[in-house]
C-alpha cells in the first residue's frame, strides 16, 4: 500500500493538533515547583553531610522555620499526612467511638479504622462544610473519646463551638487541618485549636515537599512524645517506649520545604487573584455558589475554588463536569462521594443519608475549578464563560446578545 504525502501531511497536522488539546487540557491543580537550581545547593549539602534523615540539620531547620512562619511552638514533621493522622490518635491514645465529618478525603476516616476505633459520621454546616457542632452532641455515647474535624478547603472551622461541647464531655479534639496551610484567626494560626492539628504537605496541597506532613501539638512534652512515636517509638539508644511507627521526613523533602517557604507568599498572592476573578465572574450567575469566605474572620489561603451547581442552574453538576471536560477542564467533585458512602464505612448506622442531610446534598452539587499558580489568567477566563454560558440567567443570555 502506498500512502501519499497528503495522506502523511493530514495524519502529521491531526497529531499535532491532539497533542495542542492535550497541552492545553486544565486541571484542578499543579504542584508548584521552585527553580530546579535552587534546589542544587541543598543537595549537595546533604550529599556531603550523608545525613539522609532520622532528623537530620535540614529536618531540624524545616520544624522551626515552619513554627516561626505558621506561629506556631511545637511542630513534628512526617512522611505524609496520613501517618500524622494515625500517629496523632496514637499520642492520645484515643479509643472506641471518634465523632467526624463525611465531609473529607478518606483519609481522615481512615486513621480511625487503622487504630481500630470506630467513626461516627455527623452532618456538615450548609455554609462552611464544616462539622455542624449543633449536632455533634446528639452523637456522643459513652464510648466517644475525641472528635476529629477537619478544616474542609482550608475554611476555619467553628472552632470556639467545638471545643465547648468537648470540654463538656471531656472529649480529645484532633483537627485534620490537611488543607489549612498558613490560615489564621484572629487568636492568630487556626493550628493552634483543639489538641493537635495533622498538616499535608502533598503534592496536591498549597505548601507541598512532594510527600510530607505535620503534627502541631500544644506542649514540648507532647512533641517529644510525638516525635518517639514517628521513629518506631524509640525514645534514646536502648529505650523503646512505645510501638511506635516510621513516620520520619527525609532530609530532601525537608529541604525541599525550607525552599518552597521562600515561595510560598507568592504562592498564595496568585491563588488570591484568581480567586477573585472566579468570583466576579460567578457574581449573579443563577444556581452557581461560590463558597463563602468571610475576610473579616480569617484569612485564607485559597486552596481550592470549590462552588455548587444549585437546581436553578441550566445542567447538572455531572453535566457540568462533563461539559468542562469536553473543552479539556478537568475539575474535581470532592467530595463526591462522601466519606461514609464507601464500602467500609455504609454500613455504620450513621452513614445513613437521613443522618446526613446537608453532605448529602453539598457531595451532589460541589465542583472544585481549577486554581494554582500558573495557572493562566485567559485559563480562567474560559472556564467562567464555559460555565456562564450554560446558565438560565436571563440577564446573562441579555447581556451577550447586545
Ligand atoms: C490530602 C489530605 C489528607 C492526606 O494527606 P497525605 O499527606 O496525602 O497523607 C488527609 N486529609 C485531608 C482532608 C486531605 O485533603
Amino acid at each position: 500500500m502506498r500512502i501519499e504525502l497528503g495522506e502523511v501531511e493530514t495524519v502529521a497536522s491531526e497529531i499535532n493538533q491532539m497533542k495542542l488539546r492535550m497541552m492545553k487540557n486544565i486541571y484542578v491543580t499543579q504542584p508548584f515547583l521552585p527553580p530546579l537550581e535552587e534546589m542544587i545547593p541543598f543537595m549537595k549539602r546533604i550529599w556531603e553531610n550523608r545525613v539522609l534523615t532520622n532528623c537530620g540539620p535540614f529536618h531540624q531547620e524545616l520544624e522551626s522555620t515552619l513554627a516561626r512562619y505558621l506561629g506556631v511552638t511545637h511542630i513534628s514533621l512526617f512522611a505524609n499526612a496520613t501517618i500524622g493522622l494515625i500517629t496523632a490518635l496514637q499520642a492520645l491514645r484515643i479509643k472506641g467511638e471518634v465523632i467526624t465529618t463525611p465531609y473529607s478525603f478518606v483519609a481522615t476516616s481512615h486513621s480511625l479504622l487503622w487504630n481500630g476505633i470506630k467513626p461516627v459520621f455527623v452532618d456538615i454546616d450548609p455554609d462552611t462544610f464544616n462539622l455542624d457542632p449543633s449536632k455533634i452532641e446528639a452523637a456522643i455515647t459513652p464510648d466517644t473519646s475525641a472528635i476529629m474535624p477537619v478544616h474542609c478547603y482550608g475554611h476555619p472551622c467553628d472552632v470556639h463551638a467545638i471545643q465547648r461541647v468537648a470540654d463538656r464531655y471531656n472529649l480529645r479534639v484532633i483537627y485534620d487541618a490537611a488543607h489549612a496551610f498558613g490560615v489564621s484567626d484572629q487568636d492568630g494560626s487556626i493550628l493552634q485549636h483543639g489538641d493537635l492539628s495533622i498538616l499535608s504537605f502533598h503534592a496536591t496541597k498549597v505548601f507541598n515537599t512532594f510527600e510530607g506532613g505535620a503534627i502541631v501539638s500544644g506542649s514540648s512534652g507532647l512533641k517529644r512524645h510525638i516525635d518517639d512515636l514517628k521513629n518506631f517509638g524509640i525514645a534514646d539508644e536502648v529505650a523503646v517506649v512505645a510501638p511506635g511507627i516510621n513516620g520520619k521526613m527525609s532530609e530532601f523533602n525537608a529541604a525541599l520545604g525550607l525552599l518552597q517557604l521562600e515561595y510560598i507568599d507568592e504562592v498564595i498572592a496568585c491563588r488570591k487573584s484568581i480567586d477573585q476573578r472566579y468570583r466576579e465572574g460567578f457574581a449573579g450567575v443563577k444556581g452557581i455558589r461560590c463558597h463563602h469566605v468571610d475576610k473579616d474572620a480569617y484569612t485564607p489561603n485559597y486552596a481550592y475554588f470549590p462552588v455548587l451547581v444549585g437546581p436553578e442552574y441550566g445542567i447538572s453538576r455531572d453535566e457540568l463536569y462533563m461539559k468542562l471536560k469536553e473543552h479539556g477542564v478537568y475539575c474535581r467533585r470532592y467530595f463526591y462521594p462522601l466519606i461514609s458512602d464507601y464500602p467500609m464505612y455504609r454500613i455504620l448506622p450513621s452513614s445513613s443519608h437521613s443522618n446526613l442531610p446537608v453532605a448529602v446534598e453539598v457531595a451532589q452539587q460541589i465542583l472544585c475549578l481549577p486554581i494554582y499558580p500558573g495557572l493562566d489568567m485567559s485559563a480562567v477566563e474560559k472556564i467562567i464563560d464555559l460555565i456562564r454560558e450554560c446558565s438560565w440567567q436571563p440577564g446573562v443570555l441579555a447581556a451577550e446578545a447586545r
